[in-house]
């Protein structure tokens, strides 16, 4: 059977590595189920190797001038801004998000990513500092690439999160091996081909192929400095124990439980839209979802009438249908683990169900597409009357399922919005901005927005409280995360200090 996409392979050395598989799987289209390309797992050999090809290349490259890497970098983010919408078809099918989405977000956030780390560079971010102690005596402080850097990515934001991982790893001088999800590799080589195309010496963007134990011995290979690992919490903790014992440094973006504050002066409307980006963009497999939504008592009835009209506004179908704003969940084990917490919610929480629910999505029942009828589509759904302790509310869903819960106190809902050990992101609706940064100062996440949800711009450092992560993406912090600091001690006054000096 012919395949819409090539195979994938590993890609080190500058290119395609075509004979370094001991076996196959194949990633599906999630709309339909069916295959779209052979992806060729790297053995450990042909890992040993990309590593190697990154070492290779980490002398000249983090000795190459920053304004100089910014250049190239630059160059590689117009080529993805020129490619943005065959690249977003691939990730369309690949995840299953609709194209309305990757066409307008994916690869314009991972590119507008590396724009920022390649002017950052280039503007003198990776420049230290000059302390002076004495007149005859000062401190200068330098930036220093780490080495050879594994990114691991999730499927969830495919090209992004490969995009996030390495600008700033290559911009500060480091070189990559970058392994994406088994499930969503279609971007992995295309990402690496663009950059050689822009100019980025071989050796200094690597790509391997396959699962987990493909991750777990880059994460644990003596050749690799850093880990910057996106995914589960439980994963995470795998990885970032496995570092440990080479005490490499690790970047962790983990999973999230947040919360969504409708304070009781909030704009009902704008609540409710704030709510709908919070649980159903990308069919809420967005790590900062805000899952709780925290309504206060008086509201809930006026809350939930609102939300049940503009749930309409929600609408599957073909992803390539512009008009399309919902797809399917991106795997079937994906699928099973969310239909499994829906039915949880509805039967052994017994939470009410306010919308969606088990039964197929009636559009898919009539749709004239039949392969989508193998396609892993899922209703959204908003459960109400949820309390704190019942399992839809305490653990990450990662799909499209609302949880409202009710509140009387605004000490009441920060107890309860902090009442977890994921602390990724939280957010407040109100009208009253005193309020607003009262009621944030107080929650505990990383990432925290007033009135919107979701926007994550180059310029933001993002990055989990508690169990959800260690460290940051993005913003000036972000490049730190890159680099190891050297401070230099220098004297001028011609004399040593010394405890062993002639009586
Ligand atoms: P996952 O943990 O199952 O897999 C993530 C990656 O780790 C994959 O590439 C996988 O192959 C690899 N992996 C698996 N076992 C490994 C091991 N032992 N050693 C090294 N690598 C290993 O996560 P997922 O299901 O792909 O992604 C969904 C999760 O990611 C959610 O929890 C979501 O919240 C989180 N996420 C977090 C952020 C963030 O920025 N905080 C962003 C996106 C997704």
């Amino acid at each position: 059977m012919v395949l819409p996409y090539s195979p994938r392979y590993a890609y080190y050395n500058g290119k395609l590595q075509s004979s370094t598989s001991a076996s196959s799987f194949q990633t599906i289209d999630p709309s339909t189920s069916q295959p779209l390309a052979n992806i060729h797992t790297t053995t450990h050999s042909a890992t040993d190797a990309a590593i190697s090809s990154a070492q290779k290349a980490f002398p000249a490259w983090s000795a190459t001038p920053p304004t100089e890497r910014a250049r190239i970098l630059q160059k590689a983010a117009a080529l993805l801004r020129a490619r943005n919408d065959e690249l977003a078809k691939t990730e369309t099918h690949d995840t299953g998000k609709p194209f309305s989405e990757t066409s307008t977000v994916d690869i314009v956030t991972g590119a507008d990513v590396l724009e920022y780390f390649a002017n950052l560079v280039g503007g003198g971010g990776l420049n230290g500092e000059t302390i002076q102690l004495r007149p005859n005596a000062w401190v200068y402080t330098t930036k220093n690439a780490l080495g050879v850097c594994a990114g691991i990515g999730a499927w969830n934001y495919p090209i992004q999160i490969a995009l996030w991982k390495s600008a700033p790893c290559l911009a500060a001088g480091n070189t990559m091996v970058y392994k994406p999800s088994e499930f969503t590799p279609l971007h992995s080589t295309v990402l690496a081909e663009i950059y050689s195309e822009a100019g980025v010496p071989p050796g200094v963007f690597n790509v391997v192929q396959g699962a987990g134990d493909v991750g777990a011995y880059l994460t644990t290979h003596p050749g690799v400095a850093k880990v910057s690992f996106t995914g589960q919490v439980s994963t995470g903790q795998k990885v970032a124990g496995s570092a440990a014992t080479g005490m490499k440094y690790v970047t962790m973006e983990l999973g999230g439980k947040s919360a969504c504050i409708i304070l009781p002066d909030a704009d009902v409307e704008q609540a409710v839209d704030g709510a709908m980006m919070a649980n159903f963009f990308s069919t809420g497999q967005v790590c900062t979802n805000g899952t709780r939504v925290f309504v206060p008592e008086s509201m809930k009835i006026q809350f939930e009438k609102k939300l049940v009209k503009k749930m309409a506004h929600i609408r599957a179908g073909d992803l390539f249908d512009l008009s399309t704003n919902f797809g399917p969940l991106v795997s079937k084990p994906h699928f099973d683990k969310v239909i499994s917490y829906i039915k949880h919610g509805i039967r052994a929480d017994k939470a009410t169900l306010l919308y969606g629910g088990l039964e197929t999505p009636a559009w898919l029942a009539k749709h004239e597409k039949q392969e989508y009828r193998s396609g892993y589509w899922v209703q959204p759904t908003v459960f109400t009357d949820c309390t704190d302790e019942m399992r839809i509310v305490q653990e990450e869903i990662f799909g499209p399922v609302m949880s409202i819960l009710t509140y009387k106190t605004i000490d009441e809902v920060v107890a309860r919005a902090n009442a977890t050990r994921l602390g990724l992101a939280a957010g407040v609706f109100t009208q009253n901005l005193n309020f607003a940064h009262q009621v944030i100062g107080r929650l505990e996440a990383g990432i925290t927005w007033v009135n919107t949800w979701g926007e994550s711009p180059a310029e933001m450092s993002v990055g989990g409280w508690k169990m959800s992560g260690v460290g940051v993406e993005n913003g000036k912090k972000g490049l730190e995360a890159w680099v190891r600091n050297k401070s230099t001690l220098v004297d001028m006054a011609g004399e040593v200090p010394t405890v062993f000096a002639k009586l």
